[in-house]
């Protein structure tokens, strides 16, 4: 995605989301309840639809994500069969290291013609403006963290968190985006990539990873893998 597709999105999405704020105070008015009591919902983080950022359909026969089979799972990747409250345990926070123009559209190329998924791997991705982009549909488990995907929400911020440092935008997106996950499903951990896979990646960035202990903190939930209950 070029710069100028992010600037246009960034004006189109603040003018949703201001008149998305602006209708949730006169509601909290109304209702008489603080507006941050309001029970969230992820249409309210304006996240940008797949059709938006051109994802190209998902890829299911013969991926790397191995449960392909006609006529017990024509769709290949895993569905979720119970309700994502009680599936959903961890976000795990990633970099993208790379470019960042290289957005959800050149990271879904790259997870089909190296890595063999089925669709990009992450659920959510955050750009450098904060905006939101959706990526795998969020009840089908994620290709993102090695052996560790069952249950977990793959977030990626773009940018390389080795080098640069994240956005105050981007964290306050992931902020509100993990708060949302939260108060919806009953996530109860916050993880970057690595605690997972030391010594395997340098996701998310030393950057960004010394900052998530913190973010977890504040948001009422425990840092690390120990939420962790798939296989
Ligand atoms: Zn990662």
């Amino acid at each position: 995605m070029t710069t100028n597709q992010n600037i246009h999105f960034a004006r189109r999405y603040f003018l949703r989301w201001s008149l998305t704020a602006g209708s949730a105070a006169l509601l909290g008015t109304l209702v008489g309840c603080r507006q941050d009591h309001q029970t969230c919902s992820l249409d309210s983080l304006d996240i940008v639809p797949r059709a938006d950022w051109g994802a190209a359909e998902p890829k299911i026969e013969g991926s790397a994500e191995g449960v392909y089979d006609i006529t017990t799972n024509p769709e290949g990747w895993l569905v979720y069969n119970n309700p994502l409250e009680e599936v959903l345990t961890t976000i795990v926070v990633h970099h993208s290291a790379l470019p960042l123009s290289d957005g959800p559209r050149e990271i879904q190329q790259m997870h089909f013609e190296f890595k063999n998924y089925a669709d990009i791997g992450y659920h959510f991705v955050i750009d450098e403006v904060g905006i939101i982009y959706e990526g795998r549909p969020l009840n089908v488990r994620g290709a993102h963290t090695g052996g560790r995907n069952t249950g977990t929400v793959g977030v990626v911020l773009l940018g390389n968190f080795q080098v640069d440092k994240p956005t105050s935008e981007q964290i306050e997106t992931l902020r509100k985006l993990s708060s949302c996950l939260i108060e919806l499903y009953g996530i109860t951990h916050l993880a970057g990539h690595r605690s997972f896979q030391p010594g395997v990646t340098e996701c998310p960035g030393s950057n960004l990873e010394y900052q998530l202990p913190d973010l977890a903190t504040e948001l009422g939930i425990t840092f690390g893998t120990g939420g962790y209950q798939g296989q």
